[in-house]
């Protein structure tokens, strides 16, 4: 089905192009640099120039696994100047999709960027790797110099300007970095037990020193047995797991499930809020940004397991 669509759409994204090859990004006079998601789109509009429009496809919320653009996400990428994507298979049912845009643009898959001995293997004996980087501020950092370097390489007149916007952010993260370190001494090591609907914070797991417990693998489009729920819960009851958490951008049946059966097994565990897992908080929002968004998980994570 996935194969079909990832065919289709690119059927329609060739009628895109021909129909319309010069159509304008948007009504005013700036470039357009189209980032898949949200996460990604927070750090190129940080480093990026004033004279350029940072568009993000998916909204806040959204999946970046499970999405499949619309036509007029085709057309916004086909006039677009320049693409962002995280790449290790993170926007999967893109993939057919950005590889023919490079063929007349520049698009950058900034994970794929990354030096492969500081990522985590999606799967053993695969090539894979888990996409969601963002988790590991180091590696973020990493990325907004890949992302600097990108917007040099292309637009080396306004170099003063992308260096500076640069060092604002690499600051910011560099604040996020020392905040986390603080928060995390509130938390003991053997709390430190995270159980989540998909597993998308092994990096954050490895670098806080977490034990890591997900009913869905890296991809939240993977499935899940009784055996997966029943061996869950037999985890988080022994260990006397204190909190549980849902994410913004799926589905919170999982959680509630767990829930539901460690209470059967007399362990009250409470829910602990909401993580932002792939996707930043609503625009507008206290949590509109990755730096506050991170702080927001760590704050959660730590207040409701110490
Ligand atoms: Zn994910």
């Amino acid at each position: 089905m996935k194969k079909f669509l990832s065919i289709l759409l690119f059927s329609i994204f060739i009628a895109a192009c021909s129909v319309s090859p010069q159509a304008p990004a948007s009504n005013t006079d700036k470039d357009t640099i189209t980032t898949t998601f949200s996460v990604l789109n927070d750090v190129v509009k940080n480093i990026a120039p004033a004279n350029f429009e940072v568009k993000s496809l998916m909204g806040v919320g959204l999946d970046p696994h499970a999405y499949a653009p619309t036509p007029s996400d085709i057309k916004l990428l086909s006039s677009s100047d320049m693409v962002f994507a995280l790449g290790l298979d993170l926007e999967a049912s893109m993939n057919t999709l950005l590889d023919s845009l490079s063929n007349s643009k520049p698009v950058l898959k900034v994970g794929e960027s990354l030096d492969e001995s500081k990522l985590i293997a999606a799967e053993e004996d695969v090539k894979l790797y888990d996409p969601h980087v963002w988790f590991d501020v180091d590696l973020w950092k990493d990325v907004s110099f890949s992302v600097k370097n990108t917007l040099l390489d292309y637009y080396p007149e306004q170099e003063l300007e992308i260096n500076t916007n640069f060092e604002n952010y690499l600051s910011q993260l560099n604040d996020l970095d020392l905040y986390v370190d603080s928060k995390m001494q509130e938390l003991p090591i053997e709390n430190r037990i995270l159980v989540t609907a998909h597993d998308a914070f092994s990096y954050f797991a490895k670098k806080y020193d977490f034990e890591l417990y997900t009913l869905q693998g890296i991809s939240t489009e993977s499935d899940y047995s009784i055996k997966d729920l029943n061996d869950i819960v037999d985890t988080i009851v022994s260990k006397k797991v204190k909190s549980i958490f849902t994410e913004s951008s799926v589905s919170k049946q999982a959680i509630l499930t767990i829930q539901e059966k460690a209470n059967e097994a007399d362990l009250e565990v409470k829910i602990g809020g909401e993580l932002y897992s792939d996707s930043l908080g609503d625009i507008g929002s206290i949590h509109e940004s990755y730096v506050d968004t991170f702080k927001h998980n760590v704050d959660i994570v730590v207040n409701n397991l110490k």
